[in-house]
């Protein structure tokens, strides 16, 4: 421990502000101990991703009021084995599945509301509990009983580095802050919005992505964490794709921007051809199925074609579509061969009846399948495998140790929250086992 003098001082200090870092916070106060929140968006942008979330995954024996049927602890290790391929720690799966069995209650003890399918306005989903109003309203409701329960909450605050010792460097605005804590807890995501980070680890074919995502997901923690020697989990550069409109804002275009007719039409690629079978896969995968494929494209870029019957059938957009009299006007639009567009109609076989429709397309980042290792403690593991005693990570930045890069529909919000929980508890018992020091002497 350095004897450092610092400008504030607590016991557990987190990082970041959605789902996992409002449940750490909440564990942790809950158990005794003084906690800080350092939020690096502004208060009207809190939360992360999980504004954007609508529902999580949680193993449940029987019915319920929020879902129609069983979804079983086994069924749900399986799941989650399938998609990690074999790169999920068997330990933190058991956790997150059995964490996931009473994560529902605990979020409702703590005001979070959530939708009865009964009321036949939302999706059907025998694996997922639907939050009522989104993640917007569990994070106003979490914000809340952090504030109620004594957390102290800074926006604007950016974590900007880490010390092997518990101090943060913290910027807020233009002014700088150091804070000693006996423990810390790293829950500010991935770095999806951090456009060099992700063209140095994938190359050249980054310029057509956007980010599906909060524009502070920049992954300054997660740098100072491989920085002081965190082992890391998931694949540098490895992302979650979904085909999303390629008219999309830079940041933050959330659920609404998905491609959701692609089932309905033909897809070609900048030069006209297709690359793909359109109804290979109708069903909610395909999202990400074509994300990745549009991201292997020239220029990450694809168009989606539909005639004029799919059009009257299309699921509502919130950009118009291009229309076109002829299939020759619409290569012209384009700026394609329209011998090349017209072939590929005819391999396609069902481009009916005109006018035809275009929608750009191209590939969105949901997440970075890339992060730190921990032990069931939640503890940041180092690359000499020894667990570090004070840090602490929870939710997307610890995801892959879980997923890999793979993805489970609504298994976000629930390793926040459920390693959120873990993490609080294991940072609150260690901080109150650590002797008192001089070391954290405000300034
Ligand atoms: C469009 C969209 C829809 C989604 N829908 C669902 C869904 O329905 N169900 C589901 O389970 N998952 C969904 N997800 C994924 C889900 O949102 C995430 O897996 C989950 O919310 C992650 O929680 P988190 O707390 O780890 O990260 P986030 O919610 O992203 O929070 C990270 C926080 O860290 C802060 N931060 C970043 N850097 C710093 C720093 N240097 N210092 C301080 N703070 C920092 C950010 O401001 C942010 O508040 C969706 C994602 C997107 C993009």
């Amino acid at each position: 421990m350095t004897n450092l003098t610092a400008d504030t001082t607590c016991d557990v200090l987190i990082a970041g502000g959605g789902v996992a870092a409002l449940c750490a916070a909440i564990s942790a106060r809950e158990a005794g101990v003084s906690v800080i929140v350092a939020e690096k968006a502004p208060r009207d942008m809190r939360g992360g991703n999980t504004r954007h979330s609508r529902n999580l995954r949680v193993a449940h024996g029987e019915a319920s009021v929020l879902s129609p049927g069983a979804y079983g602890a086994e069924e749900y290790s399986a799941d989650l084995v399938r998609v990690a391929g074999g790169a999920g720690d068997e330990t933190l799966i058991r956790a997150l599945v059995r964490g996931s069995e009473t994560v529902t209650d605990w979020l409702s003890a703590r005001g979070v509301v959530f939708e009865p399918f009964s009321r036949g306005r939302i999706p059907w989903s025998r694996k997922t509990a639907f939050l009522l109003g989104g993640g917007k309203s569990m994070l106003n409701a979490l914000y809340a009983a952090a504030e109620r329960r004594g957390v102290t909450l800074r926006y604007g605050a950016s974590v900007t580095e880490l010390t092997g010792d518990g101090v943060a460097r913290i910027v807020c605005g233009a002014a700088f802050e150091t804070i000693a804590a006996k423990a810390v807890i790293a829950c500010s995501g991935g770095y999806q919005a951090n456009a060099q980070w992700l063209r140095r680890e994938r190359g050249a074919g980054t310029g057509g992505l956007v980010n599906r995502g909060t524009p502070f997901a920049e992954g300054e923690v997660l740098q100072s964490l491989l920085k002081l020697g965190a082992q890391s989990a998931g694949v540098a550069g490895a992302c979650h794709l979904v085909a999303v409109d390629a008219r999309s804002p830079r940041h933050d275009g959330g659920i609404v921007t998905r491609a959701r007719n692609i089932p309905f039409g033909m897809v070609v690629d900048r030069s006209g051809r297709r690359f793909h079978d359109e109804g290979a896969d109708p069903g909610p995968r395909h999202y990400a199925t074509w994300g990745q494929l549009i991201a292997e494209r020239p220029g990450q870029k694809a168009i989606l074609i539909l005639d004029d019957v799919a059009m009257r059938g299309r699921f509502p957009a919130p950009f118009p579509a291009w229309k076109a009299e002829t299939l020759e006007d619409l290569a012209a639009l384009l700026d394609m061969k329209p011998d090349i567009l017209k072939h590929s109609a005819q391999e396609f076989g069902h481009l009916g009846s005109p006018p035809y429709w275009a929608q750009p397309l191209c590939p969105g980042v949901t997440f970075t399948c890339h992060g730190v290792r921990i032990d069931a403690q939640a503890r940041v593991t180092l690359r000499d495998g020894r667990p570090c005693e004070h840090l602490f990570a929870a939710g997307m930045i610890m995801a892959p140790n879980l997923l890999g890069t793979g993805y489970l529909s609504g298994v976000g919000v629930t390793i926040g929250a459920v390693f959120g929980r873990i993490a609080g508890e294991s940072a609150a018992r260690h901080a109150l086992v650590r002797p008192p020091t001089g070391a954290w002497a405000p300034r």
